[in-house]
């Protein structure tokens, strides 16, 4: 688990030191969250999301 002096790095724009949630062992910031949720399937940048999670469980299932 996280211990303190973790510096979080948002997956998806890779800022760190905003506001966010932990997904996994991964970090998504509050901005991406909300631009996630909002963004429709059917919208290109919705696959980078995807991939960027991807990554994560994969982290996830292979550690
Ligand atoms: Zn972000």
């Amino acid at each position: 688990m996280y211990g303190g002096g973790v510096v979080e790095k948002c997956i998806i724009c890779e800022e760190t030191g905003k506001q966010g949630i932990h997904l996994y062992t991964s970090f998504i910031c509050t901005d991406c969250e909300k631009a996630m949720i909002a963004t429709s399937t059917k919208d290109p940048i919705y696959k980078y999301y995807i991939k960027q999670l991807k990554a994560i469980t994969d982290t996830k299932i292979f550690s």
